[in-house]
């Protein structure tokens, strides 16, 4: 899986949606229009906010239509209590006073619903056995609704709700509907009615235990926070999964047959899978019945027979019923509007790590290989596809067919896929003649025609460099509407945010094509590494990222080289892991493994590290294997010690800085003499660690020479031939920080004047003093002034690093007051880049000079540089009247750069109305993310800012993207604290959402890692101590750890900091 959500965060808000014509009449529905009508006219953004709340008003009527017009094919009608008709009197007499909204919703919380479907027997007098009731989970849409409660309907309720309709429309003297008046009588007697409902609602913990079960488990082997994760007994395995399903994208529930080819190795009565919100109906083996109980907490079933199960294959037959959730994992639905308004209901899997069991009854470990018949019944006019080619497809039904796919190769059940929904798509074959299509949402096939070209160079030059070929007939990629991580590898069905496929040749930035070709170069390398030999347990996941983390550059290098993608990698994978690593709340390897693989790839070669994989997959091929079976084949390959160097590497936290210091050789006058020294790098506190690392080291000098050397001790010296400069690192591919000597760093910044250093290793120096500045290791304004060396810079990764490594002293500037002063330093630095490169394009701009212009303008723009800031005012102008369109590339920092230049509000609306317009997700999280920044930077924008953030967690934008949206709006300290409140004050909601994602950590981290002060610290810390959130816990951590790095820098750097800045008028 790729979660690559850094560099690009994607936001989608939901343009068209069907208007069904008759909204349900309620409180919100009068509260939106009064807030109205409050206030001024030509409010653009109220009528927006009406206009999404009417949205929303006319899903939750769909809603009530299918499910009374018979859908629910599956809900239940239990025998009903005393209690239960009690409480369903109590609401139809509220109903009757007016209260509607009490009427058709019933709400309690999911989080009961595996244990309901089990024992639903001894809990009759809860709300879902009302008779006739019909219980369904709400879609995640509603907003203010948690999106994992559910929902009691019942058919006797509509003329009630009928007669309240009338009732509820008519005024009271005082202008507000009768059961406004009643609201808190209300409100009180349901809690009573729900404090004697016994179990209708679970408690926070066991929350976070459910939700837990979604993260991944860590290297370290344990699940910090949570539980430990219980492993299934091993005497028996799958064979082959012989599995019918059929979704029902009505109300949301599937049915399920499977017959499961079982290998028992010892004698047992038992068996026991892996089975999550799974209810099954019946079960046995051979033709022996099963008795079934579950285990909610460890999310299994166990079936017990009468008798001893024999050795030697047998068949388990079940069928069962599960539910289509809304929580973006298992079998899930996804839902989105065609170009004709319609809505198109989807039902995908996301199963990586353990949640295959939320669609089948499974032994859900990824040692647990097994083959897969996979058929699918669904509605003959749907597309339907899985991990292989259909073989066959049989009318079973009115209107239904069974499409039946080929089997599988032996594989893990995370790898599972299945989607069903519309969709449109292009295909080609690749030069190995391996069947290859991509699908696009119904009117977008275009859109996918730039990655069917990447995934047609891409496939072929992994079958070369694997030397293995691709295992399956066909391969699909497929983009998913509602999308939690980047994409997933699903093996031959590669399922993918949009963002992370659809390229619009004519609206798409170059980043994004660039995103896009990493991307599917990442997943397509999983389906050797990972999906053709497997991790055995979770605690190697982090080999299969990082491998795939860092061939995807490989790859994209060989296939678009005008891409520079290194460089690319060096800025968004290499700095950002030395970033967090370079925290205590780190963990051994997983945010580094791309870049520690790519030092080994340096350090063997090419040609060792080729022969050495394609040995580790040979060997392992269909099954599974460790990481240190990687060692031992790169080592047989290579001759070389891989398992004794790398295991520092991957056991220990943190990564080392090498001090070095030169001085002429002894007895030898046209040598160096290099003294070369590691400890472990530390941003804070003083360094105790007597870690230490086996580090390959190389070093270029001024004529050109590459050294190969090897640290393995604590200190140590080299000689190299005497030059002008000594570099360690060149094309900064070490994992490692160096910091050289007064003299040796004068002479590299006289290189870099003189245009002698790489654009890697500009980047690379200017990376590691920023580093150095941070940790206390040299003073911060050495690297303001190294700054100044940097005008003559072409590169924009080079640019964008040295602008975002300023922007971690800008938060320290904005804390001292001095934010006039700062953006006057930067206006000066960017100045030159700016008039060498313009607004418009040339045409020997390239790929680079493409990006850098957004990235100095919008920098510009922010920094109040006044004839940017008029001229994207004037672009603006035209843009809106359609005389002259922007181009895709700059059109989000115009966006912002134009809501700065006058003053926010209004225009920042504006763009809000471009985006209705839209259909294209890309322009949509970019201009929304960048608006964001912008209003947030204007003077007085507190109201303005409230409603960005009030629109982050409304249905105009999507759940996956509201984190994002919401880190955009954190651009100011001020701005901060506020988004920090209201993400306070909803917390509950974002639990709801998020628990156990990691975009709850994600949202932590975009918030609270840039306070500066012990309050804001105290602050978080006490917010986290009172609401826990375990999937976040090292986020929480780090960020208090880097607020209070922030503390000790302003107390160590603060004044020079002030002094160096009085030069600049504000
Ligand atoms: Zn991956």
């Amino acid at each position: 899986a790729a979660a690559h959500l850094f560099s690009h965060a994607p936001s989608r808000g939901r343009t068209r949606r069907r208007n069904v014509g008759i909204a349900r009449h309620d409180g919100r529905r009068s509260d939106a229009r009064r807030n109205d009508s409050n206030r001024p006219a030509g409010d653009s953004f109220a009528r927006l906010l009406a206009a999404a709340e009417s949205a929303k008003k006319s899903a939750a009527a769909d809603n009530t239509n299918s499910t009374s017009g018979g859908g629910g094919a599956s809900s239940t009608s239990p025998p009903a209590s005393p209690f239960s008709l009690a409480v369903c009197w109590l609401l139809a007499a509220l109903a009757l006073l007016g209260y509607t909204d009490l009427v058709p919703l019933v709400l309690f919380d999911s989080r009961e619903a595996p244990s309901r479907l089990a024992d639903r027997r001894r809990r009759p007098h809860r709300p879902d056995a009302l008779p006739g009731a019909v219980l369904r989970p709400l879609p995640h849409h509603l907003p203010g609704v948690p999106s994992s409660q559910w929902e009691v309907r019942h058919p006797a309720l509509i003329p009630i709700a009928a007669a309240s309709f009338v009732l509820g429309s008519l005024p009271t003297p005082c202008g507000l509907p009768w059961y406004h008046l009643l609201t808190l009588p209300i409100l009180f007697t349901l809690l009573v009615a729900c404090a004697i409902l016994p179990d209708a609602s679970s408690s926070d913990d066991e929350a976070e235990k459910e939700d837990d079960g979604a993260e991944l488990p860590e290297p370290d082997g344990g699940w910090k926070g949570s539980k430990p994760f219980e492993r299934l007994p091993t005497h028996s395995k799958p064979v082959n999964y012989n599995l019918t399903l059929t979704p029902n994208l009505n109300d949301f529930t599937f049915k399920g047959e499977q017959v499961i080819t079982v290998q028992v190795i010892e004698p047992t009565k038992t068996l026991v899978l892996n089975s999550a919100e799974i209810e099954i109906q019946s079960a046995k083996f051979n033709d022996a019945s099963a008795e079934i109980s579950f285990n909610t907490e460890e999310e299994t079933v166990k079936f017990s027979f009468p008798s001893e199960l024999p050795v030697g294959e047998g068949k388990l037959s079940m069928s069962f019923t599960g539910i289509l959730n809304d929580r973006m994992k298992g079998f899930y639905r996804s839902k989105y509007t065609d170009s004709d308004g319609n809505e198109i209901r989807c039902a995908v899997t996301q199963f990586e790590p353990t949640d295959a069991r939320r669609s089948l009854p499974c032994w859900d470990e990824p040692e647990l290989k097994a083959t897969f018949d996979v058929t699918l019944v669904v509605d003959k006019n749907l597309t339907a596809v899985s991990n292989m080619l259909e073989v066959s497809r049989t009318e079973v039904a009115d209107g239904l067919v069974a499409v039946k796919f080929d089997r599988t190769p032996i594989m893990s059940t995370y790898l599972l896929a299945y989607v069903v929904g519309k969709f449109d798509y292009v295909e080609g074959r690749d030069a190995d003649f391996i069947k290859m299509r991509v699908f696009t949402p119904i009117g977008k096939k275009d859109q996918g025609l730039f990655a069917l070209e990447v995934a047609k160079k891409t496939l072929p030059f992994y079958r070369k460099f694997f030397n293995v070929a691709y295992p399956l007939p066909k391969l699909d990629l497929i983009a998913i509407p509602d999308f939690a991580a980047g994409a997933m590898e699903n093996w031959g069905l590669v399922t993918y945010r949009e963002t992370a496929l659809l390229v619009d040749a004519d609206n798409s930035s170059a980043a994004t094509k660039e995103w896009v070709a990493l991307v599917v170069g990442h997943e397509l390398a999983h389906q050797w590494f990972g999906n053709l030999v497997t991790m055995k347990w979770w605690t190697d996941l982090w080999l299969n990222e990082g491998f795939a983390s860092w061939i995807e550059y490989l790859c994209v290098d060989h296939c678009y080289p005008e891409f520079d993608i290194w460089t690319r990698f060096v800025q968004s994978d290499l700095s950002r892991a030395l970033e967090l690593d370079a925290l205590e709340n780190s963990h051994p390897i997983q945010v580094e493994g791309a870049s520690v693989i790519r030092m080994l790839h340096e350090w063997l070669g090419q040609d060792a590290f080729r022969e050495g994989l394609t040995r580790y997959l040979k060997q392992n091929k269909f099954a599974n294997a460790s990481t240190e079976n990687l060692w031992e084949a790169l080592a047989d390959a290579s001759g070389q010690p891989v398992q004794f160097v790398m295991e520092g590497w991957t056991k220990q936290m943190g990564y080392p800085v090498i001090s070095v210091a030169s001085k002429p050789a002894e007895g030898d006058d046209s040598k160096l003499e290099l003294t070369i020294t590691q400890e472990k790098f530390q941003l804070g506190g003083a360094n105790k660690s007597d870690l230490l690392w086996r580090v390959p080291i190389q070093v270029l000098t001024a004529t050109g020479h590459k050294h190969q050397l090897m640290l393995a001790e604590k200190s140590d010296s080299f000689t190299v031939p005497k030059a002008a400069w000594v570099k360690l690192n060149p094309g900064c591919i070490g994992v490692y920080r160096v910091d050289y000597s007064a003299s040796m760093l004068q002479d590299l910044i006289a290189a870099l004047k003189h245009g002698q250093l790489s654009q890697r290793d500009r980047f690379n120096l200017e990376n590691d003093l920023f580093a150095l500045a941070a940790a206390g290791r040299v003073p911060i304004v050495q690297v303001l002034q190294l700054a100044d060396a940097y005008k003559a810079e072409q590169f924009y990764t080079v640019w964008s690093d040295l602008l975002s490594n300023l922007g971690s002293v800008q938060v320290l500037a904005d804390h001292l007051g001095l934010l006039d002063k700062w953006r006057a330093f930067l206006r000066q630095l960017c100045e030159p880049a700016y008039q060498r490169l313009g607004w418009d394009a040339r045409p020997a701009d390239g790929h680079d000079a493409t990006l850098l212009r957004s990235v100095l303008i919008g920098c510009l723009g922010r920094a109040g540089h006044e004839s940017v800031l008029a001229e994207a005012k004037a672009k603006f102008a035209k843009h809106c009247s359609g005389e002259c369109p922007i181009t895709p590339d700059l059109r989000a920092c115009v966006y912002s750069t134009c809501v700065l230049a006058n003053g926010g509000v209004e225009e920042f609306e504006a763009v809000l109305k471009l985006l209705e317009k839209t259909d294209m997700q890309e322009e949509k999280v970019g201009a929304l993310k960048s608006a964001f920044f912008a209003v947030s930077a204007v003077p007085e924008p507190r109201a303005a800012r409230q409603r960005v953030l009030e629109l982050a967690v409304s249905d105009k934008v999507r759940l996956q993207d509201t984190v994002f949206v919401i880190g955009g709006a954190c651009h100011s300290l001020e701005a901060r604290r506020a988004a920090w409140q209201f993400v306070k004050s909803r917390w509950s909601w974002f639990v709801e959402k998020f628990a156990g994602q990691f975009l709850l950590s994600r949202l932590v981290q975009l918030l609270c890692n840039d306070f500066c002060t012990a309050e804001d610290a105290d602050d978080v810390d006490a917010f986290f101590k009172a609401n826990p959130a375990p999937s976040a816990e090292r986020n929480i951590k780090q960020a208090l750890e880097n607020t209070r790095l922030n503390v000790a820098i302003l107390a160590r750097d603060g004044d020079s900091v002030k002094e160096f800045l009085a030069q600049f008028a504000a």
